[in-house]
This record gives structure tokens, C-alpha cells and sequence, in this order.
């Protein structure tokens, strides 16, 4: 059951990290609830005090300008499947989201949370690792910017301070050339956690890879770029064997764990699968794609 907390609802942003700065209190931000609420009634999470962000304004949206995407931290999960923007441009997130979870926590899960929650098995973090996005984080001491890459530090640790707030995550436009895509393996479309998640961005000019992101959730502690993949694909023409070898590397840099939905040996071997497989999907004539 629920412990005893107390509710702010701060209408700007300034308040809200006034709010989570109280002294003495814990503190915990709140957004969707589709995480927190969760935790709050299995004991996981026992807060004094949960900021809901809801009515700040300014914090949801998607906007496109000065060769950045940008999404609001409240931005939900529907935002991003009713864009026309996130269609055109960041594919990879757009198959995020169609299989995110189910309508009802679709119209309340916000990209901030996904992204807070730590979990490996986020389904936003790959496609965003693969545009290489940036973290907002705004505290009492103004906003600073972090590489996502660099954003985890462990299984559900993060570089942010209890009084900051992710405010906006954002990424350079793709150049024009570049395939972007995303595969969850679960056991359902839509809610069920992921077993592998594998997003790839791929820019293609002139016959050659010029750039190559690859990035996995739910193989590792934290989601992550297979860096040394992407390294055997950059500069390359993408034959099957350049492919092949990027896959074998992806399988090897990742480190799976045994649980209750896979085993780790399962989840190496399909890593290699879903990477020749997006990559291969990179090369296709465009009407063959997706
Ligand atoms: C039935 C069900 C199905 C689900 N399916 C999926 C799925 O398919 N894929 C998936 O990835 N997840 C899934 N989830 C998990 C969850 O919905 C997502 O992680 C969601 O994006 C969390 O967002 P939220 O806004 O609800 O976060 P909340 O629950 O409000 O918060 C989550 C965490 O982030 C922190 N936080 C929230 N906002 C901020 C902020 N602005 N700045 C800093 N910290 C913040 C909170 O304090 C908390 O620690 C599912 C959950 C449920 C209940």
C-alpha cells in the first residue's frame, strides 16, 4: 500500500526544482506516475515529498529548428506516436513507440521518465543512443547538457542531482542518406518488457557508411552503444561480410544477463541477428524498406 507522502504541483520550472531542493525531504520528481506509482506501492520507493510536473509549462512538446530535434521532457509517449516530425525524421523512436506498452500508459509515459527510470530495458534510450542525443538536466544552479552515452553510470545510477530535472533531450537533424530503425524482441507487441532491443542509425553517401550507430537495451546493465561494431561499418562499403563482422561484434561487446524472459546466451546470439538484420535493412532499395 501507499506510505504517507506529500503532493507539489508547481506551475513553472523554477518552483519545481525549488520544490525538489526542500531541504530535509526526499524528494522525488513525477511525471507519468507509470513508473513511481509502481514503486511506490510495492515499498521500492518511500518519498516525503513527489513534485508532479504535469502542469509545468513548457516542458512538453516537439520541435525542429536550427538543425535540432528537440522533445520536452513531458512529452508522452502518444506525442511522439502523432508526429509528423518523429515520423520523417527519427523513425527508430516512432517503432519505439508503437510498441511501447499499451494506450492507457502510452498517453501518460513521458519521455523524461523512460529516461530517468534507468532501466536497460527502456525502450526509448536505443533509438535515442543511435541519434545521438543529448540530456538536458536543469537545477537550482541553471541547465546543463549531457551526452546520453555518458548519462548512466551503473544499473539505475545516473550523472543527475537529486535537484535537477530533465527538462528536454535533443539531437542533431540526420544528415540525408541516413536509415534510421528500431526492433524490440518480446514476447508481445506492446506490453511486455523488452528481451533485446536493437535501434541502428546508418548514413549512406556514395556507396559508403560514413556513420554508424548502434545501440542495445536490455543486454547490459545500462543501455549501450556497441562502439566497436560501429567502427567496423564506418568508411566501409557495406558488403555482407563487413556486416557480418559488425554483428559478431555487437554479440561480443554486449554483456546479457540470464533472467526470467531469456537467457544470456539467447540474447547474445539474437543481438547478432537483429543488427545484420537492421543494417541489412540500411542497404535496401528505399521501397523496401521497413
Ligand atoms: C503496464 C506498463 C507497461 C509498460 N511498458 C513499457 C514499455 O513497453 N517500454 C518501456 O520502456 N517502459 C514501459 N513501462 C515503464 C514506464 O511506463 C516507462 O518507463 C515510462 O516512460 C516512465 O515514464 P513516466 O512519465 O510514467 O515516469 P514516472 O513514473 O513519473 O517516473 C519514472 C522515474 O523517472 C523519474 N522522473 C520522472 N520525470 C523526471 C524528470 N523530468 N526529471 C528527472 N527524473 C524524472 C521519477 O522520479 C522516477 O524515478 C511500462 C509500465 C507499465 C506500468
Amino acid at each position: 500500500m501507499y506510505g504517507e507522502f506529500d503532493l507539489s504541483i508547481p506551475e513553472t520550472l523554477q518552483e519545481a526544482v525549488a520544490a525538489l531542493s526542500s531541504s530535509g525531504k526526499r524528494a522525488v520528481p513525477l511525471s507519468g506516475g507509470t513508473n513511481v506509482l509502481l514503486d511506490i506501492r510495492s515499498q521500492k520507493l518511500a518519498p516525503d515529498l513527489l513534485v508532479g510536473l504535469g502542469s509545468v509549462a513548457g516542458l512538453r512538446g516537439i520541435s525542429v529548428g536550427d538543425g535540432r530535434m528537440t522533445l520536452g521532457g513531458q512529452t508522452t509517449i502518444s506525442d511522439l506516436l502523432a508526429s509528423a516530425e518523429i515520423a520523417d525524421k527519427a523513425p527508430a523512436l516512432l517503432q519505439a513507440a508503437r510498441v511501447f506498452a499499451g494506450q492507457m500508459v502510452r498517453n501518460a509515459a513521458t519521455v523524461a521518465g523512460n529516461i530517468a527510470c534507468g532501466s536497460p530495458a527502456a525502450d526509448l534510450v536505443p533509438p535515442l543512443l543511435s541519434l545521438d542525443a543529448e540530456v538536458d538536466l536543469t537545477g537550482k544552479d541553471g541547465t546543463r547538457r549531457v551526452a546520453l552515452a555518458d548519462f548512466y553510470t551503473g544499473y539505475k545510477t545516473d550523472q543527475r542531482k537529486p535537484d535537477e530535472l530533465i527538462t528536454a533531450v535533443s539531437w542533431p537533424e540526420p544528415a540525408a542518406g541516413t536509415f534510421g530503425s528500431f526492433y524490440k524482441l518480446a514476447r508481445r507487441h506492446g506490453d511486455a518488457i523488452t528481451v533485446n532491443g536493437v535501434a541502428v542509425s546508418i548514413t549512406l553517401q556514395d556507396g559508403r557508411c560514413t556513420r554508424a550507430r548502434i545501440a542495445l537495451g536490455s543486454v547490459g546493465p545500462v543501455p549501450m552503444r556497441a562502439r566497436k561494431a560501429e567502427a567496423l561499418l564506418e568508411g566501409q562499403a557495406l558488403t555482407q561480410d563487413k556486416i557480418a563482422a559488425a554483428a559478431s561484434a555487437a554479440a561480443a561487446e554486449c554483456s546479457p544477463i540470464d533472467d526470467v524472459r531469456a537467457t544470456g546466451a539467447y540474447r547474445r546470439q539474437m543481438v547478432g541477428v537483429l543488427v545484420a538484420r537492421l543494417v541489412n535493412m540500411a542497404i535496401q532499395p528505399k521501397d523496401q524498406e521497413n
